[in-house]
């Protein structure tokens, strides 16, 4: 059915697993439970239990317009074609591997879709939205379909998704003028203050502070000058640590943490990034979050925003607060209770600090 040698199909792939990050770690279910494709120009899909969902997309060449198609484990019993209409040609949900069962949504040869900058959002454990267009193609919604699957013959394909060589790549790091920047970074809490404290009773202070080391790290091999302040579990009162920022005149300050949802709701994940004034705070700021966003696929983008927290309000230099994720959410605290993801946030965070730096410190 897909031209597998394509070459211009295998380019379309890399990009959209690096830019999109659309193998999606979703360990959710065993099978495609439900999907729907709402005239608003989202597709919600219901998975069951754990299993790994596969995205792709291919862009449009003489024959065929664009594709979507996403790989769920487990067969499902039959497959079937349905008629799109406006934007859609047409749907189909088949089982061209052994084991998968294959959602693919091909579009009208002159729709144009903007696949970098899709984002799979989980919006509970098992259950997933993205926005494939924006809606100002007018179509009726296309069917709601459910999925049954073949009995006895479901495979949960438990690979990592996450190859870290292809992220690093991505994510290779900006040169900056080497001995010329200093950056304090600031763990938060510490000590007697857990901060938060998420599922499995993962702490705040714990993830926050290993964080900032590989930060301090990887800033430094770049020749920008580093100051954590603390290096362990010590007490450290804000008043403290803004002071020890400006006694140091650095030219940028990050508070990293990791947040937790009133009344621990499992169901609330997400990544936002708080400044309290100036452009540069908020370029910081922005830089810092789309980068952190890229390697956290299906976590809410709940963006940049002004923020009155005590560090960032008093401290002289353009100064951000990062919030790295729910650690009460089961998405974010599955994933940053893992070396490898508290590795790859550290990596999106100094990318996003060079960024910085480079262009505008
Ligand atoms: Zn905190």
């Amino acid at each position: 059915m897909l031209n597998f040698l394509n070459e211009k199909f295998f380019r379309y792939i890399f990009v959209f697993l690096l830019l999109n990050s659309a193998i999606l770690p979703l360990r959710a279910s065993s099978a495609l439970a439900a999907w729907a494709l709402k005239n608003n120009g989202v597709l919600e899909l219901r998975t069951k239990s754990d299993a790994n969902l596969k995205a792709f997309f291919q862009k449009a060449n003489q024959i065929y317009g664009d594709r979507f198609w996403i790989d769920f484990p487990g067969e499902l019993k039959n497959p079937r074609k349905i008629l799109g209409n406006g934007p859609i040609k047409e749907i189909r949900l088949g089982k061209p591997i052994k084991g998968k069962t294959r959602l693919v949504i091909e579009f009208e040869k002159e729709i144009n879709l903007k696949p970098l900058t899709w984002r799979m959002i989980g919006t509970d454990q098992n259950t997933w939205r993205i926005k494939l267009f924006s809606p100002n193609y007018s179509f009726k919604t296309i069917g709601e379909g459910i999925v049954r699957k073949k009995a006895g013959n479901i495979k949960v394909d438990k690979k990592s998704i996450f190859i870290n060589k292809r992220i690093n790549d991505f994510l290779e790091l900006p040169e900056v003028k080497r001995n010329k920047f200093f950056v304090i970074v600031d763990p938060g809490h510490g000590g007697p203050d857990p901060g938060a404290i998420g599922i499995g009773g993962i702490k705040e202070t714990d993830v926050v502070l290993e964080v900032s080391k590989i930060i301090k790290k990887l800033l430094s091999e770049k020749g920008v000058k580093v100051r954590l302040t603390r290096n362990y579990e010590v007490d450290l009162d804000l008043p403290q640590r803004v002071d020890f920022a400006n006694r140091f005149n650095s030219d940028i300050f990050v508070s990293i943490h990791a947040n937790a949802s009133r009344g621990k709701r499992k169901d609330i994940n997400g990544l936002e990034t708080f400044y309290f004034r100036g452009w540069r705070g908020r370029t910081l700021a922005k830089r810092i979050q789309r980068q952190i966003l890229r390697v956290s696929p299906g976590s809410p983008d709940r963006g940049v925003k002004q923020g009155r927290f005590y560090v960032i309000k008093n401290t002289k230099m353009p100064a951000v607060l990062v919030e790295i994720g729910f650690l009460t959410g089961r998405l974010d605290a599955r994933r940053l209770e893992k070396k490898e993801h508290r590795k790859r946030i550290a990596y999106a965070i100094a990318k996003g600090i060079l960024e910085y730096l480079s262009k505008t410190g």
